[in-house]
């Protein structure tokens, strides 16, 4: 569908800052603060405190406020899924990009030619957040985390299921499990629930934010309560505690009786990070697209050019070639996969 010489590339293309759009004078996404960008999802390496202005989904710019305060930007704008709007010259709608809450696919149009930039996304069902979307497009624009065949999406509710078996074989000790703070931490919580256990989930305190803003915004996550600051010596045997990753290793585990460490997170499908991290129990729950799934989107949106933003991007492109797609590799610095 794309025609010389409107040719996505010329309106939009990337830039030391990241994705520029020139007839509508945005970046999506942008890795340093810019005058005007449009931020996909909440997740660090996306959203940026110090821009002019950010446009968003109402969840996302309720997330960049919890998270960098109410003037992390000159000025926010809220943009609900489903509804366009202009920027300058170019027409902007945000989708469903099913990654966590909030999160959105930048749909930009501008002379007739449709460029999709999907963020971070993922094709697996999410208690947590609306379901991807697919969108026609000339141009598509995909992240590539998990793009190697290694990476093949298990159902989490199998993986629930093994932290709850897990839970009655072991009766006597805390199962602690390692979890990023924004979307994961939920979306756990949010299956567990689904799987009817309906006990008090036990949060680190850097998890109680986020949470409570979730539940703000209309996503029932159940009775949660924070552990104390200095533990006592309670132990919690028996009982789930969610945790960050980087809190499973430090003193801070220490007062939990005879921890079973688990971690749930995408790359616990390598066994040798799981290993290395001394995880006992590791849980495969990814909130990235597995390799199926980016292939399949890709190929199914039809566009005749695939860019890719960050990742395994060589496998990507190499596979999506055979299929008859021109793809690219966009190499853009600053995203470290925060969520996964
Ligand atoms: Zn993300
Ligand atoms: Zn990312």
């Amino acid at each position: 569908m794309s025609m010389m010489p409107d040719q996505p590339g010329t309106w939009l293309h990337p830039t030391a800052d990241g994705l520029y759009c020139g007839p509508g004078g945005f970046h999506i996404d942008p890795a340093r603060p810019v005058e005007r960008a449009v931020v996909t999802h909440g997740h660090s390496d996306h959203a940026r405190p110090g821009h002019g202005a950010v446009l968003a989904t109402p969840e996302t710019v309720a997330i960049m406020k919890v998270r960098y305060g109410a003037d992390a930007a000159g000025r926010f704008e809220t943009l609900d899924y489903g509804v366009t709007t202009r920027i300058g010259d170019a027409s902007v709608r945000l989708v469903p990009a099913g990654h966590i809450l909030g999160s959105a696919q930048v749909v930009v149009e501008w002379r007739g030619v449709r460029a999709v930039v999907s963020g971070d996304y993922k094709r697996a069902p999410d208690p947590t957040c609306a379901p991807f979307e697919p969108v026609a497009c000339d141009v598509f624009v995909t992240e590539a985390t998990f793009a190697l065949p290694v990476f093949r999406a298990v159902p989490a509710e199998r993986e629930i299921g093994r932290l709850l078996r897990s839970l009655s074989d072991e009766p006597g000790r805390t199962h602690l499990v390692g979890v990023y703070g924004l979307g994961k931490c939920q979306r756990l919580i949010a299956l567990l629930r689904h799987a009817g256990y309906d006990r008090t989930i036990h949060l680190h305190g850097a998890l109680a934010p986020l949470c409570a803003l979730y539940e703000e915004l209309g996503v029932a996550l159940g009775p949660l309560a924070r552990v104390a600051p200095d533990g006592g010596r309670a132990g919690l045997p028996g009982e789930i505690v969610l945790a960050p990753p980087s809190a499973l290793a430090d003193r801070w585990s220490r007062r939990f009786t005879d921890p079973v460490t688990a971690f749930a997170s995408g790359w616990m499908a390598i066994r040798g990070r799981a290993r290395q991290r001394g995880v006992e129990l590791p849980l495969v729950i990814s909130d990235h697209a597995d390799w199926t799934g980016l292939v399949r989107t890709a190929l199914e949106t039809g566009a005749d050019e695939v860019w890719v933003t960050h990742g395994r991007d060589d496998a990507l492109v190499h596979e999506l070639g055979k299929h008859g797609v021109a793809a690219r590799a966009l190499a853009l610095v600053g995203f470290d996969d925060e969520g996964d």
